[in-house]
Order: C-alpha cells, then sequence, then structure tokens
C-alpha cells in the first residue's frame, strides 16, 4: 500500500475540533495520521456521519473514545502519538465510531443493560462488575479490529497483541484482578486466533501456565473461543448470546470464588 499516492483530504474526514492538551504532542502528525486512517475507511465504504475531536492528553492506556449521540470524542494518549501504533489505534478507534453509529448490539447500551441484568450483577461483588464490564469492552474491541485490520492489514498484530499477554499474564493484587487479567489475556490469544494469526513463541504455554497456577486452566480456554468465535454479524439476538455465553463463563468463577470450598 506504501505506493499508493496520498489521498487528497476530503472535508467529512476532517475532525470537528483537534487540541494538544500536553503543549508538547505533534498535533499536526495526529491529525494527518486521522486523515489518512480515515481516508482509507471511506474507500472501503466506511465514512462517519457525526463530528469527531481529537484530544492528545497524558493517559496510561494508548487511547478511547466516548461516543454520544452528538459525535464522538477521540482520547489520545501523548505516548501513542510518539509510538508506532498511532495509525492501528485510529484505526481501532473509528471501528468503535462506526460500530456505534450503526448501532452494532456489540456498541449498544440496551443489550448491556440487558447483559448486566442476566448475570445479576446487582447481587455479587462490586469488583466482579468491574471484570464483567471489562470483557464486554473487550468483546467490542474483537469488532472494531474486524474493521481495523481490514484497514491498516495484520502484520503488526503478532506482536503487539504478545505484549498484551506478557504484560497481562501475571497474579493480580486481588482474586478479581486477576481474573480480569485473564479476561485480558483470552482477548488477545482470541482476537489474533479469530484472524489465523499465531501469537509469538512461547506466548500460548505461557498464558495456560498462568491461567493453571491461578486455578482458572479451565475457564482460559472457553474465554478463548468466546472472543474468537463472536458471530460476523450485525444481528442483536446472535451477539447478545454470544456475549452472554462470555459473562455466564465468568460468573461460574465467582459463584466458586464465593463458595466456602475455595479455603480447603
Ligand atoms: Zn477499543
Amino acid at each position: 500500500m506504501r505506493d499508493r499516492p496520498v489521498e487528497p483530504v476530503v472535508p467529512e474526514q476532517g475532525l470537528a475540533y483537534a487540541m494538544d492538551a500536553t503543549g508538547h504532542a505533534d498535533l499536526k502528525f495526529a491529525i494527518r495520521t486521522w486523515e489518512a486512517v480515515a481516508n482509507r475507511y471511506a474507500e472501503g465504504g466506511v465514512r462517519l456521519g457525526k463530528p469527531v475531536s481529537l484530544v492528545i492528553e497524558p493517559m496510561p492506556i494508548m487511547g478511547a473514545t466516548e461516543s454520544t449521540k452528538d459525535g464522538h470524542r477521540l482520547h489520545v494518549a501523548d505516548h501513542a502519538v510518539r509510538s508506532r501504533m498511532l495509525d492501528g489505534l485510529i484505526a481501532h478507534e473509528i471501528g468503535h465510531m462506526a460500530l456505534a453509529e450503526q448501532g452494532h448490539p456489540s456498541h449498544r447500551a440496551d443489550v448491556h443493560r440487558r447483559l448486566v441484568a442476566a448475570v445479576d450483577l446487582a447481587s455479587r461483588p462490586r469488583a466482579f462488575g468491574g471484570v464483567v464490564r471489562g470483557a464486554m469492552n473487550h468483546v467490542q474491541d474483537v469488532y472494531a479490529d474486524d474493521l481495523a485490520i481490514e484497514v491498516i492489514g495484520d502484520d503488526r498484530a503478532s506482536r503487539f497483541f504478545s505484549d498484551w499477554i506478557r504484560s497481562s499474564a501475571t497474579e493480580g493484587p486481588s482474586r478479581w484482578a486477576t481474573l480480569g487479567n485473564l479476561v485480558s489475556v483470552a482477548f488477545a490469544l482470541g482476537n489474533l486466533a479469530r484472524r489465523g494469526i499465531p501469537p509469538e513463541d512461547g506466548m500460548a504455554v505461557r498464558a495456560q501456565g498462568f491461567a493453571a497456577a491461578v486455578g482458572l486452566d479451565g475457564l482460559l480456554p472457553r474465554l478463548v473461543e468466546g472472543f474468537r468465535d463472536l458471530p460476523k454479524t450485525d444481528e442483536t439476538e446472535a451477539v447478545e448470546r454470544a456475549m452472554a455465553r462470555l459473562l455466564t463463563d465468568l460468573t461460574t468463577v465467582e459463584a466458586r470464588g464465593s463458595g466456602p470450598e475455595r479455603h480447603p
């Protein structure tokens, strides 16, 4: 793709607003990268209908999108602007925005409310709610990457998600944090498997070793499958059913964790 001339920027792919809240980031580079990625989406027939504002700010994660009925706000970390992954991040975030505008079930608040009600979060430990929300966010990430990888390719995916496994396959400060880490590891493995991309050597074994060490080795493959096999459709029932299965798998751990047999 490198030999293709840069497309002229069409106004509807532009940003409504862009700001560098750090005072030292390369805002022009971020805007150019946005335009290049948005143009590639447009070539593939995906155009955002709502205005986007971009803000560069200090944050631990690479970036995040907030979508409302009025538009999208894209938060980009200053370290992400300096990284070589900025185009990948923007492609991923535009994927979220497009899915939110299309009303894809993975990105719909009413679907999330039903799923949360179905696993009866209100009666479970608060920290477990965080794990459930993390899992739902990763479902959204898988669908966003379905769009993003069409646009930017998958040549960096193995390395990126192997690093993800390296940093997540570790016991957290609490049982819930550890379960959250396991969900992250499963997402990384499942997201790669969905695209037929192997992780780097040793990563699958490392992930399984971590799961075994924390007593969750039965759960890991189920979660990996859950992320890998999310139905490629915008049909509500199918997507909701697949998400419900993932969350139900998590509740089996919660039930075990709260029982007396947990501490023999
Ligand atoms: Zn995401």
